[in-house]
């Protein structure tokens, strides 16, 4: 099997770059690749890269993913988002070759408090979610076998993430203030590469499995009791912060304005990926215990 992997050098590209590789042979792009074009802004040279490779999957985990940024860059967040998957869509159609995409919980308007199953009506606040519904649309009118994973909340032990900026923030600061009334399940990008690398195995066999599907770590929390959760555990491996315990204000997403609307609800149903693909997902905070371990210092890492 030959893999075309564009984005590798994102969260969820470099851990795709693990994932994939049992697969079989993976060409990894980003936009800086200079022997075929990884950009997702230049659609022609990008269809071209799919027909001089003429891999059997395609995965794209590349994006504009600054959601705040993308409301006054409405045009390449659109070109990035949608039409790019939609020029990879229609080449893997005419290839014969599987897509393999990435959206997000902005489709929804985050309205309610029932996971959102798949089939639910989107309303996306902003520019991000609105270009992601797109890209969605031209994959699915394409005509081309795909995997269509939302996720939501995802991080990685590298680059920057909210749990990193939390530690930071509690190791200068007696008093945090985080959001308490956006719910949702923080989800690994080396959960979503495993879970995409096994349904990749799994559509390649069973076509019929083609489709939209919610990726996400299983159970809920706020911001808040995010950021609690990664404080507690650093402050157990013995990491010295100034915050205490009781030291995290929960404040509503009003106190902190963006450009970009977020919504409120953010829980995916995973019925649909469990039942396809016969996999379990974790509870979010097995991952993010991971990763913490990963990046604390190694004498900090809480044992057992
Ligand atoms: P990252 O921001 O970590 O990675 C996105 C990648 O896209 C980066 O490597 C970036 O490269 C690349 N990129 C940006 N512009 C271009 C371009 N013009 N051509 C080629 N590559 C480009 O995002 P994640 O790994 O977290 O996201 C993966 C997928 O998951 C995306 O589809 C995203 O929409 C979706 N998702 C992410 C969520 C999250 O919380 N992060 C939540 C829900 C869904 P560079 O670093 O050079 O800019």
């Amino acid at each position: 099997m030959h893999i075309l992997l564009l984005g590798k050098n994102g969260q969820l590209g470099w851990e795709l770059q693990r994932a994939l590789s049992p697969l079989g042979r993976v060409t990894a792009l980003d936009r800086h690749s200079t022997e075929h074009c990884g950009d997702l802004s230049r659609l022609d040279e990008l269809a071209a890269t799919v027909r001089t490779l003429c891999p059997d999957v395609i995965v794209n985990a590349a994006a504009h993913t600054a959601v705040d940024r993308a409301e006054s860059e409405p045009e390449l967040a659109r070109t990035l988002n949608a039409l790019a998957p939609g020029v990879l869509a229609r080449e893997a159609a005419q290839l014969g070759a599987t897509l393999v995409h990435y959206s997000t919980d902005y489709v929804f308007d985050g309205s309610g408090e029932a996971p959102w199953q798949e089939g639910d009506a989107t309303g996306p606040l902003s520019v991000y979610g609105r270009t992601k519904l797109e890209g969605e649309q031209l994959v699915q009118q394409s005509g081309a076998r795909h995997l269509i994973f939302r996720t939501s909340w995802v991080y990685a032990a590298r680059g920057g993430n909210f749990a990193k900026t939390m530690l930071r923030l509690a190791a200068e600061r007696e008093r945090l203030t985080v959001i308490d009334d956006q719910f949702g399940a923080p989800t690994g990008a080396d959960l979503l590469a495993d879970l995409s690398a096994h349904a990749i195995r799994a559509v390649q066999q069973r076509p019929e499995l083609s489709g939209l599907y919610h990726a996400v770590a299983a159970g809920q929390t706020t911001w808040h009791d995010y950021a609690r959760y990664v404080i507690d555990h650093a402050r157990r491996a013995g990491v010295p912060l100034k915050t205490p315990a009781d030291g995290i204000a929960p404040v509503p997403t009003s106190a902190f304005p963006t450009p970009a609307r977020r919504p409120g609800n953010s829980r995916l149903s995973t019925a649909k990926l469990q039942a396809a693909f016969e996999l379990v997902l974790p509870d979010w905070q097995q991952g993010v215990a991971r990763m913490l371990d990963e990046i604390l210092p190694a004498t900090q890492a809480p044992k057992g």
